[in-house]
């Protein structure tokens, strides 16, 4: 093998270990994320909202106005919600909007709080009607994300 060839092999296994080495700082700070995420979950408190009326039989507008006394008394932040992801409720807790359970296989829709405190579960349509709270109150702001 001549000089020539011996830095061709040099500079394509340096371009290799370059691309090792992004991928490994792109793992290192996925681990990071899922490592603060997973602390979040664990020391979350589940608060879970009750009390009010029964708003089995009203519609979007007591929903709209619970959640307007929910935002009014900080149980709610004032942001923009941003869910996580959704999925199909395990059939624990309640959706804070209406107070009403979510059942075992429905779409549930998570958001974490900007602080990454509090984990809240909505039902799909009850997340819709809190963002038309927030945006109606023209005061909403993005929510931070977790990195
Ligand atoms: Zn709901």
């Amino acid at each position: 093998m001549d000089t020539v060839q011996l830095l061709a092999a040099g500079e394509a296994a340096l371009v290799r270990a370059r691309q090792a080495c992004e991928g490994a700082h792109a793992l290192r700070h996925s681990s990071s994320w899922l490592v603060r995420y997973a602390r979040a979950l664990r020391s979350r408190t589940v608060r879970w909202i009750r009390g009010g009326a029964d708003l089995r039989e009203d519609g979007a507008d007591a929903i709209r106005a619970r959640l307007r006394r929910l935002i009014d008394d900080g149980t709610l932040p004032r942001a923009e919600p941003r869910p996580a992801w959704s999925c199909t409720s395990p059939g624990t807790g309640s959706c804070p909007a209406c107070d009403l359970a979510l059942t075992k296989g429905e779409l549930e829709c998570e958001l974490t709080t900007a602080t990454a405190a509090i984990i809240l579960r909505f039902h799909p349509r009850c997340l819709r009607l809190y963002a038309g709270v927030v945006a109606e109150r023209g005061n909403g702001h993005r929510a931070t994300s977790l990195s």
